[in-house]
């Protein structure tokens, strides 16, 4: 059924385990993702983003997952992550996406803070929750990253303080909250330093579900760790495109053809959420 994020996140903060976020682009990663939440009766996001409307129109796509979730045996939220134009946050809205998560932390706070409390005024209008982002999350591959690859000291300015999530909450409004402690987006050139500390020391100073962005290629025990310290939702994209593409590789080293490759991809895309779901604990929990 399709579901608003927030009811599922809040049971998820109370429960101690934290419900997934999978970025499905296309259909295969749909079915794969939803079979894996049905097998273990778990609640579980899906959704795209901004940056990945290219692989998948939001026209063409939107209707499939809104529809996929309304069918599906267990929660399922559909969520437009990393919106960054009030037009296509709008357009997710229409589409019927039933959460959003603005993100303005790449500009300055005062116009994250402005456009956020916005986005947050029209979506809850309609029924939908939003996602703000405070402090930068970052790609593993940008400079800025990189760049704070050095000194943990150098590092951490880019870090979320709990100062700054009570205010930014209080501003916006937001019903959950992107915290940057450490992880980034795509695959890590080296391993990522997670500051555990700031995180329940954010988690201690706000109460609304906290969101881990740049979760692919994190340790299982980074994940147990990040949710035992209060993050409720985690988000996932990397790893199962990982998933796919070693499928479509290892199939047609196999002699596979079109159809059989479609399949083993989405077979090995559900395992890899299977994995993942389990981990964070969820599983039982629809
Ligand atoms: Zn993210």
């Amino acid at each position: 059924m399709l579901v608003n994020v927030k009811g599922i996140l809040k049971k998820a903060q109370e429960g101690g385990y934290a419900v997934g976020l999978f970025n499905t682009t296309d259909t295969d990663m749909l079915e794969g993702v939803i079979a894996a939440a049905e097998e273990l009766n778990s609640p579980i996001i899906i959704g795209t983003a901004e940056v990945l409307l290219p692989y998948g129109e939001l026209k063409l796509l939107g209707p499939a997952l809104v529809d996929a979730a309304k069918r599906a045996k267990v929660p399922v939220a559909v969520n437009f992550d990393h919106g960054l134009t009030f037009e296509r946050c709008v357009e997710a809205l229409q589409v019927g996406f039933s959460a959003l998560m603005y993100d303005g932390s790449a500009k300055g706070y005062k116009q994250n803070v402005r456009e956020t409390r916005e986005m947050v005024e029209i979506a809850h209008m309609m029924g939908v929750s939003v996602e703000g982002e405070i402090g930068h999350v970052g790609q593993a591959s940008e400079d800025s990253y990189e760049k704070h690859d050095g000194p943990v000291a150098e590092r951490e300015d880019m870090y979320t303080t709990p100062e700054e999530a009570k205010e930014f909450l209080r501003l916006t409004g937001v019903d959950a909250l992107a915290v940057a402690i450490g992880t980034a987006h795509g695959e890590y050139k080296s391993k990522p330093i997670l500051n555990l500390k700031r995180l329940q020391e954010i988690r201690a100073a706000v109460d609304v579900p906290l969101v881990l962005h740049g979760g692919s290629g994190l340790s299982d025990d980074d994940f147990r760790n990040c949710i035992k310290c209060g993050i409720a939702k985690v988000n996932i994209f990397t790893d199962i495109c990982l998933a796919g593409a070693k499928a479509t590789a290892e199939g047609l080293s196999q002699g596979m053809g079109y159809l059989e490759l479609r399949n083993k991809k989405v077979n090995d895309i559900k395992e890899a959420t299977l994995a993942k779901l389990r981990l964070f604990g969820s599983e039982n929990k629809a």
